[in-house]
This record gives structure tokens, C-alpha cells and sequence, in this order.
């Protein structure tokens, strides 16, 4: 590990003051993914500036809303009585993230901002574009069965690891910022980027900048809504692919419809076909099929990645009928 200076800052204008006047800054709080990238030598910060004393960790959930603070655990979401009963789907998923020791020390906002699982962007020793731009991609013709299929570029197959972001997209979440230039917000779907020809920035968050909340819109899906992952193991596992589905039901015909997956997308990737193909249309099993069969529309593996473009159909379709009550 690389020796860096440590500030911590008491409110947010500190913290963006001292990320300015720092040479190569971070910030950090629960530091669970940040840590590991410290040790590989993956991220060399000049400054570590540490949020994790902000104000950020309200969980305020009603019928008519939710903001949760950026610094709230990922456990105290998850656990959280009106979490549950609001939004089922934000519940179920943080519970399928991680292992209960880092739900109880991870943030909401540090989990949307963790990197790429892919092994090269964390081996400093291996050509890797998101890591050290022009490098080139070592994964391309390597180990790349955690990689993308979706959203990828000549510059880099690397996958978006998180699943809550994969429902917060699905819950048309909106994420508060503070910077240099004052508050801002922005929808999650728009928060990550595809590596197109600059794989090296992974988000559209603006140099400073903090997530301070997470803001949800009225409770919708509470009744029909599910998460499906896929993993190599049961025990806590990154997602292979995983889905995301919300329905709103009128008796047996879907009327609203959003579906999302992850562990397949350079980003949480959104699936409009498939919801398209379920609107106004009676659920069943074959109409599930179908949908979900639009979900690889556009895919493209790399080698090892191959099955993937079977798993995310199937993944799917069993979330959209576990959603509409009929898995
Ligand atoms: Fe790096 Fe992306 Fe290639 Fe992985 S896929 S080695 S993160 S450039």
C-alpha cells in the first residue's frame, strides 16, 4: 500500500474543500471496497478524505416516499420495519448483498460507487483501460467469465457488480448530491456510465461531488415485486446475472411493468423490450418466456462469458413470475 495523508471532515463543505485542495483525492466512509483497492495498490490517493462523521444516515420511509441518508448501513436499510413494508424489493436485495459483516459497516452510497469485480482492473500487475487508460484490456482474450455482455466496448467488458443499484433503477430512485457547483440530484439510471472509448470514470459524478441521499418515490411494487440472483455459490457470491422485476397488477394483466438486471451490464441495465412485451398483456408462463427472451437482445459475449446469454433469460423470466405470484 502506497502512503497517502488521512483527513476527516465534519460537514460537507469541509470534505469538498479538502477533496480541492488535496493532489489526488478520495473520499471514503465505509471503506469496505476501498480497502481492498488500498492494499492491491489499485487506487494510490494522495488524500483520503473521510465523510463518514456527515449527517447522512436519516432512514425516513412512508407510503408517500423514502430518503435515506448516503451513510446509512446497509443493514440498518435492510432491517428497517417501514423498508419492509414500502419497498419490499430495496429490503430483499440489500439481504442478498454482501455478508452480514459488511452489510453492518457498508453505506448505501459507498455501495452504489463500488468498482468492477473484473480480475484484471484488480491485479495492479495486468493491462487494464479502467485502471491505467491506453493500457488495454487484458480480460478480452483472458478470464473473463464475470464480464459483461451487455454495454461493452473495445475498451473494456467489465461488469457493474451491485444489485441494489439494479433495484433502485427499477424504484425510479433519485440520488441528492452536493459539490463545488452546489446540490444537484440525479436518477440512479443515470449515475453510471458505459465504458464506451473512457472506461476509467464509471460514473456521471462530477469531480467533488457526494452522494447525500437516496430519494425513492412513492411505494409502488409493494405487492408485486421480486429480485432473482444468480451466483456460484449460495454464501454471499456477486451476481452472475440477477433481475430485478416491479408489476403493478390489474387481477390477472400486468398495467405497469419495470424490470432490471445486473451482473450482465457494463451498468445496472434497464430492460424496456421485456417490460414492453409484458404491458397490458395477461400473465403467464409463456408470456414470461417470451419477455424475457428480449433481455439478451443486443448482447455480445466475449468467450468464457458465453452463458450468460442463457442464464439472464432464464434469470428473468423466473423473476417476473415470482413478481406476478405464479413461481
Ligand atoms: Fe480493465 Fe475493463 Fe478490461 Fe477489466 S474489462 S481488464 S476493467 S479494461
Amino acid at each position: 500500500m502506497n502512503p497517502f495523508t488521512y483527513t476527516r471532515a465534519g460537514d460537507a463543505q469541509q470534505a469538498i474543500n479538502a477533496f480541492q485542495g488535496s493532489p489526488g483525492p478520495f473520499y471514503v466512509a465505509g471503506a469496505t471496497d476501498v480497502m481492498q483497492l488500498l492494499r492491491e495498490d489499485v487506487y494510490s490517493p494522495g488524500t483520503l478524505v473521510d465523510i463518514s462523521s456527515l449527517p447522512y444516515t436519516q432512514v425516513e420511509v412512508g407510503p408517500r416516499g423514502a430518503r435515506i441518508g448516503a451513510l446509512a448501513r446497509l443493514a440498518d436499510v435492510a432491517d428497517d420495519d417501514a423498508v419492509l413494508r414500502y419497498y419490499p424489493l430495496l429490503a430483499r436485495v440489500l439481504r442478498e448483498t454482501a455478508s452480514t459483516q459488511i452489510r453492518n459497516v457498508a453505506t448505501m452510497g459507498g455501495n452504489l460507487l463500488q468498482r468492477t469485480r473484473c480480475l484484471y482492473f484488480r491485479d495492479a500487475h495486468t493491462a487494464c483501460n479502467k485502471r491505467r487508460p491506453g493500457s488495454g484490456c487484458a480480460a478480452m482474450r483472458g478470464a473473463n467469465r464475470i464480464n459483461a455482455i451487455l454495454g461493452t466496448s473495445e475498451q473494456c467488458i467489465a461488469a457493474y457488480p451491485g444489485d441494489m443499484a439494479v433495484a433502485l433503477v427499477v424504484l425510479d430512485a433519485h440520488i441528492q448530491l452536493e459539490g463545488p457547483d452546489g446540490p444537484r440530484s440525479v436518477p440512479v439510471a443515470e449515475l453510471h456510465r458505459v465504458p464506451a472509448d473512457d472506461p476509467a470514470h464509471d460514473t456521471t459524478l462530477r469531480p467533488g461531488e457526494i452522494i447525500t441521499r437516496i430519494d425513492l418515490p412513492a411505494s409502488r411494487f409493494a405487492e408485486s415485486c421480486a429480485f432473482v440472483k444468480a451466483r456460484d455459490r449460495m454464501t454471499f457470491e456477486w451476481a452472475l446475472a440477477s433481475a430485478a422485476v416491479g408489476l403493478e397488477m390489474d387481477g390477472g394483466t400486468v398495467r405497469v411493468a419495470r424490470v432490471a438486471a445486473g451482473g450482465v451490464g457494463t451498468v445496472p441495465w434497464p430492460l424496456p423490450r421485456v417490460e414492453h412485451a409484458l404491458i397490458g398483456k395477461a400473465l403467464s408462463a409463456e408470456r414470461a418466456a417470451k419477455a424475457a427472451a428480449l433481455s439478451v437482445e443486443g448482447a455480445r459475449s466475449a468467450g468464457d462469458n458465453g452463458f450468460k446469454l442463457k442464464l439472464l433469460p432464464r434469470v428473468v423470466e423466473q423473476a417476473i413470475l415470482a413478481a406476478g405470484g405464479q413461481a
